[in-house]
């Protein structure tokens, strides 16, 4: 039977999300717009952020953070996402680029790296994509060869999210070509390496507040103890566990994205007057916001669970972060573009918050594995968990069992 995650906010977990909230309100609504036309960082909320302590949210207490897991992670980058679904991503690539050192890093990287990253003065970003690798992240090509006393990094990483501002980034490099399963391995780079540049930053459709750039590695060499848990070939496990730990937070953006975007249309739409009456007495477009209010409320639930679930350690955990990353960010595309139907041609104009929602909510669908990808991981759970339903074999008609349960295997997610 399915485990069934018992969802309990913590009060500590509850007090983050207040404060979310209120830095919500004095850094990112008034100043959302300004930093999107300029594409230029929130510096004020990142600090504001910083100050408060919810840069440590999600680091060990021995290391500095306050422990309050992924749920806790959850709940902060959604109530950010609603007021700035940019400064919502911004944020939680800080989680992205610094679980790799929490999931896989020595002790003393532990040390060296998450008390800093806990006090918000050590930014992160996590550079696994290339030009020619997104999706198949089996294929990379940013090498890095052992030399005497450590390692020498050469290549360019594609849409590194914060890579202009940060301090470390996780970097994923082939260290030993050869092999299938220890391919790639994690690097932590610092911004101050000789030899670390950055290529470009990218002119992008929404998210604009944050920087996304080509990150380049020109003969930088790192010393042996900046290897990702101090041994080669480990670099896919890390990402993998990563990613099931950092997908419910795009979740959560996209929760926020979705529920913003639905706050502003509620609104106009009893502002908004149509044949002599505000359009929210329109039947249609109470049943458009009913059925967004529901779409982004489960969502919602998905996001906790699946949060929930990484803070238990629960088997399957890669299933629901892929379930609540696809549902929720699929949700928020949607419901985002109702939102801008709803407030009609003005929905279409950047004199209104909304069109900014919409084009910040298409990248949801794209990053940290497109949901086409989350698709697959998700069928390739569900087949292999259908190996233990022996006990309805019987109700299966033969000739359809020869192909039940058949190994199936999905690569390069
Ligand atoms: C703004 C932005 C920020 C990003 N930030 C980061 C970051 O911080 N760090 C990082 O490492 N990466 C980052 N990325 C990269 C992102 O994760 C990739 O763009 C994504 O994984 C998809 O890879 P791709 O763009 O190469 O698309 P491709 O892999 O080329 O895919 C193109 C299309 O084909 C589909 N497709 C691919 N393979 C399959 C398949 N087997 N079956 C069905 N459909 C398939 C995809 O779903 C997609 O629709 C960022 C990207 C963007 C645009």
């Amino acid at each position: 039977m399915m485990e069934l995650p018992n969802v309990t906010f913590t009060p500590a977990q509850l007090r983050w999300r207040q404060i979310a909230h209120e830095i919500a309100r004095k850094y990112l609504l008034p100043q959302a717009a300004k930093h999107d036309r300029h594409a230029s960082y929130n510096d004020d909320a990142f600090r504001a952020a910083a100050e408060a302590g919810l840069l440590g949210l999600w680091i060990p207490k021995e290391y500095g953070g306050s422990a309050d897991g992924i749920l806790g992670l959850s709940l902060v980058v959604e109530e950010l996402s609603k007021a700035d679904p940019a400064f919502g991503v911004a944020f939680a690539v800080n989680a992205l680029g610094s679980i790799p050192v929490i999931v896989g890093g020595t002790e003393e990287q532990k040390r060296r790296y998450l008390p800093r990253v806990a006090r918000g003065e050590c930014s992160c970003a996590f550079a696994l994509s290339e030009k020619f690798a997104g999706s198949d992240a089996g294929g990379l090509s940013v090498q890095a060869r052992k030399m005497d006393g450590g390692w020498l990094v050469n290549g360019e990483k594609k849409w590194t999210t914060n890579g202009s501002r940060a301090d470390l980034i996780t970097l994923f490099a082939v260290t030993d070509p050869t092999s299938k399963s220890r391919r790639i391995s994690a690097f932590l780079v610092e911004k101050t390496d000789p030899g670390f540049f950055i290529k470009k930053v990218e002119d992008k459709m929404g998210i604009r507040m944050v920087p996304v750039c080509e990150t380049g590695y020109k003969n930088v060499h790192l010393s042996d103890d900046r290897l990702l848990g101090g041994q080669p070939g480990l670099g896919f496990k890390h990402s993998m566990m990563t990613l099931d730990w950092a997908r419910p937070g795009v979740a959560a953006q996209a929760v926020g994205t979705a529920a913003g975007a639905l706050e502003l249309a509620v609104t106009y739409a009893q502002k908004r007057k149509q044949f002599g009456q505000p359009i929210s007495s329109f039947q249609m477009i109470q049943g458009m916001l009913a059925d967004m209010a529901m779409k982004t409320e489960a969502a919602r639930w998905l996001v906790y669970t699946a949060a929930q679930m990484a803070d238990n350690g629960t088997r399957h955990i890669s299933k629901y972060a892929a379930m609540c990353k696809c549902f929720a960010t699929d949700t928020a595309m949607q419901v985002a573009t109702d939102a801008v139907q709803i407030f009609g041609g003005y929905g279409y104009m950047e004199d209104y918050p909304i069109a900014k929602f919409m084009r910040d909510a298409k990248i949801l669908q794209i990053y940290e594995g497109t949901n086409q990808v989350q698709r697959m991981v998700i069928a390739r759970h569900l087949i292999k968990e259908a190996m233990e339903f022996d006990y309805l074999n019987e109700q299966i008609p033969t000739e359809t069992q020869e192909t039940y349960g058949a190994e199936y295997e999905i690569v390069n997610v």
